[in-house]
């Protein structure tokens, strides 16, 4: 018996119940999910989803039908509690158990909460599942005043879908800038313009020390300065933590993940972990990374299934590619910019579209580019490629990149 079972039904987990009956794996898949819902996508939920009108079916990969005519078995709306790695079994909440010959954690990863006076007040919401969107999207049909806390990814899509409604909205922001871990100066204060121009207000620098409320209903917060912000409404996109418990409590190595080899698998060679919740080996980075993204997950899950379907397969080398959408703001990542130390642009911000070359110690290991995709699909050439692109080069527009990325 070599049933595969897989914990975790979000884009990495789907995707690999699909890849494995696409390259031709039968027998037995589970596809084990905590959230009652068919697995969907996340990336518009902080996007298009919170405008209206679309509907939790629009987000949908399959249909019940496309499951059971695959032969995959679904069991939703059920947490895995523990792996028994002895018997070769999960254990599910009733404490009902579910056999594997391979198993692949893709749990993902949950969102990290304020913890301070007033943070559990109506009203202070996180945003990572189509019911946590239901729920912002119904706050904001209410909400007089927003206060987003945090100005990454999630926090400033939001925060522009906010302002372009009209209402005032605030990002609350530790450090001096936007996106500040993920991107170059340039393209932070770039997006801070441009959403400034929205009607989106900043606070850089600030601390939040407590939510204040009335009726239990959060009204305001109260910055560490003393500063406090009307706000019925407040986001908290603070970023995420790995689900990686279930595969701690069961031995396997974790670090902020679950750590596993450049094939993807834990040190128990029949259990594997992908998407957000792994840490692994990179071509791009100068040490093991968790990545958060839909690139990620969905290469991660083609690997492991093509190993699981018996096929020969190189070790994980995908170039990690991201974007993120911001009002008009399109922003699309190529490599992973860690210990850059050279940054240059091509194009100039003040023309709306441009795109920073990041270096670390002389090779380009990212791009980041606004309004500019076709940039984009050769930066993930280039990076990809491992192809050599001085910086005078790509800061001159008369270079011409397609061609030498061929
Ligand atoms: P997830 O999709 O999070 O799925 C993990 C699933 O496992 C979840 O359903 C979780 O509840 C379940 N689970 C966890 N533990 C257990 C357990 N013990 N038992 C059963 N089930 C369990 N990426 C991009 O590239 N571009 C974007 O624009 C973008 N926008 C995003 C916007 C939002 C609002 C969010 C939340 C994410 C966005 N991402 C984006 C990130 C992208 O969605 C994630 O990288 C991707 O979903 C990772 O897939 P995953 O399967 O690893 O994790």
């Amino acid at each position: 018996m070599d049933d595969i079972v897989i914990v975790g039904s979000g884009h990495a987990g789907f995707q690999l119940a699909s890849a494995l009956r696409q390259q031709g794996r039968d027998g037995r898949i589970v596809l084990i999910g905590d959230e009652p819902h068919l697995p969907y996508q996340r990336p518009p939920l902080s996007k298009d989803y919170l405008k209206g009108p679309m509907l939790p079916e629009d987000l949908r990969f399959w249909s019940e039908k496309q499951f059971s005519d695959k032969s995959i078995e679904r069991v939703a709306g059920t947490r895995v509690t523990a792996i028994d790695r002895r018997d070769g079994a999960v254990v599910l909440a009733d404490g009902s158990r579910v056999g594997f010959g391979h198993l692949v954690l893709a749990t993902g990863t949950r969102n990290r909460m304020l913890s301070l006076s007033g943070s559990d007040l109506d009203g202070i919401l996180g945003l990572r599942t189509v019911d946590d969107a239901a729920a912002i999207r119904a706050g904001l049909e209410e909400a007089q005043s927003v206060v987003v806390i945090g100005g990454g990814f999630i926090g400033l899509e939001i925060a522009a879908t906010v302002a372009l409604s009209g209402r005032p909205v605030t990002v609350v922001e530790t450090t001096g800038r936007v996106m500040g871990r993920a991107v170059c100066e340039a393209v932070s204060r770039h997006h801070e313009g441009v959403l400034a121009a929205l009607g989106v207000a900043f606070r850089f620098h600030a601390g939040v020390a407590r939510c204040l409320g009335d009726e239990g209903r959060v009204r305001a917060v109260e910055l560490a300065g003393g500063d406090v912000l009307a706000a019925d409404l407040v986001i908290v996109g603070i970023g995420v933590l790995p689900n990686d418990d279930l595969a701690a409590a069961a031995g396997l190595a974790v670090d902020d993940g679950v750590l596993v080899d450049a094939g993807l698998a834990t040190a128990d060679p029949r259990i594997f972990a992908i998407g957000d919740c792994a840490r692994h080996p990179s071509l791009h980075a100068t040490a093991p990374v968790r990545i958060e993204s839909v690139q990620n997950a969905a290469d991660q899950a083609r690997l492991v299934a093509a190993r699981l379907a018996g096929k020969p397969t190189e070790p994980y080398g995908a170039v990690p590619w991201f974007w993120s959408h911001q009002g008009d703001l399109k922003l699309q990542i190529a490599g992973l910019a860690h210990g850059a130390d050279e940054t240059v642009l091509r194009g100039a911000p003040e023309d709306g579209a441009f795109s920073a070359f990041r270096y670390r110690a002389g090779r380009l290991v990212a791009v980041e580019s606004v309004g500019r995709p076709a940039d984009h699909m050769v930066a993930r050439r280039l990076v990809g490629g491992g192809i050599a692109l001085s910086p005078a080069e790509a800061a001159d527009e008369g270079f011409d990149l397609k061609a030498h990325a061929m």
